[in-house]
């Protein structure tokens, strides 16, 4: 498969990469063999293949590497944009009906659907939370492999507090019986493309027992681990009332020994210094999800801290805490956030539209222990792609918009990105079919 499209990827947080009239080639397995100029690589033996990829005859053609978003809610998706002042009584409220509905072979439109608008956003590899359910996470897994794309799934296990009817002990038996048997069905399957993650909920909803038992499944099975971890300040409560022994939030995950290079932590937003020391040392990752945060009230995450502490960052949706799966308004939260941060602290340092696309791609990559697979456009990486019409990012059509740098390209691409530009989706070099 060849591309020929302008080039755009991030490998690091202060490098653009940007080929204006690129070449990509992919091979039979789905490896880029070749990215570059096509001054330097357009041959006549190229020439003469196949046309791979109909763009519209007025696109401007941008390849990027997928979108990697590191932290969502399937089964919330129909729940978007609820208001509600904080996380807790919003979670009651309307997200434990919408996962308590979420059983059953009749969520398969639901789930497709749910799908087609990840790729719709350029969404290339998703790490998810399905709802308590077996035959429902089961069912997500299929789909994902019927539509191509990347993904890591996991039920939601939960002991106390739980929306499933059974009493504690059994609920967590029940839940740990169901998760190794997922965990051993789908991590790696779909030729590594499916990955399982053991996914406790929150220590506000778990036993030490149950989270226990969770990590224990994770080292037997080799698949991974997310939760979320301090990301309002009523839930940091709550977790301190129910493990008083702990020192911290983070404490109770450490004991649980939920931390450890496989583990991704949703929010991460009020730690204490020895709380990063925690996370960092034991090579825990963070999903940064900044429309969440702001659409729940629960705060503004010191994304540098996390950083200079060295624990790995991407960035995540968080449907629906978040209101939307669209990366790029992701990407815009990341960066308005750090610079509200900064009007009240010069000292913050700005997080810049690069560096905001390498959190969602090179960031993610590597906060999911994939970076030598996916996130930029190397030779040598699986071809997860995004092929979009930059003139539909531009206002009027591009008409007036003359052809700019790579800077103002990411830049335009953040604040103006969307569904309405992506013209293609590919997973390891396969088109993801999309209805
Ligand atoms: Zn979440």
């Amino acid at each position: 498969m060849i591309i020929r499209a302008s080039l755009l990827d991030a490998p690091t947080p202060d490098t653009l990469r940007f080929v204006e009239d690129g070449i990509l080639i992919v091979d039979h397995t789905g490896t880029i063999t070749t990215s570059g100029p096509a001054s330097e690589l357009l041959t006549e033996a190229l020439l003469t293949e196949d046309e791979v990829f109909d763009a519209p005859k007025d696109a401007r053609l941008l390849c990027l590497p997928g979108l990697i978003d590191l932290h969502t809610h399937l089964p919330q998706y129909p729940v978007v944009a609820r208001c509600e002042e904080a996380l807790l009584p919003w979670l009651k409220r309307h997200i434990f009906p919408a996962e308590l509905d979420f059983q059953g072979p009749g969520q398969r439109s639901l789930i497709e659907a749910f799908f087609d608008e990840l790729l719709a956003n350029g969404t290339t590899t998703a790490v998810l939370y399905a709802a308590v359910w077996e035959d429902s996470t089961a069912l997500a897994f299929e789909i994902a492999a019927e539509k191509g794309i990347r993904a890591v799934i996991g039920k939601m296990m939960m002991d106390e507090g739980s929306y499933g009817e059974a009493h504690p002990a059994e609920a967590r038996r029940k839940s740990l019986d169901e998760t190794r048997r997922l965990a051993e069905q789908w991590h790696g399957a779909n030729n590594g493309l499916l990955d399982y993650t053991v996914s406790p909920r929150f220590a506000v909803t778990c036993s030490m027992e149950l989270m226990k038992e969770a990590a224990a499944i994770a080292a037997d099975t080799g698949c991974l681990i997310q939760t979320h971890l301090s990301e309002n300040t009523a839930e940091i409560a709550a977790v301190r009332e129910r493990f008083p022994d702990r020192s911290s939030y983070t404490d109770v995950y450490r004991e649980a020994g939920l931390l450890g290079p496989r583990s991704i932590f949703g929010h991460a937003i009020h730690l204490s210094d020895r709380e990063l020391d925690l996370l960092a040392s034991s090579g825990s990752r963070v999903a940064h999800c900044p429309t969440a945060n702001l659409f729940l009230n629960s705060g503004l995450c010191p994304l540098h801290s996390l950083r200079q502490a060295g624990i790995p960052v991407g960035l995540g949706s968080d449907v629906a805490a978040g209101p939307e799966l669209n990366l790029w308004q992701v990407m815009r939260s990341a960066i308005e956030t750090q610079a509200v941060r900064r009007m009240q602290d010069g000292s913050i340092p700005v997080l810049n539209p690069a560096d905001a696309l390498y959190l969602a791609t090179m960031g993610g990559a590597t906060a999911l222990g994939k970076d030598h697979l996916i996130g930029s456009l190397d030779p040598g990486k699986e071809a997860d792609l995004l092929l979009l019409d930059l003139n539909r990012v531009l206002p009027l059509g591009g008409r007036f918009s003359p052809p700019s740098d790579a800077n103002a390209i990411a830049t335009a691409l953040v604040y103006r990105g969307g569904p309405h530009a992506t013209l293609a989706t590919f997973t390891r070099g396969r088109r993801n079919s999309r209805r």
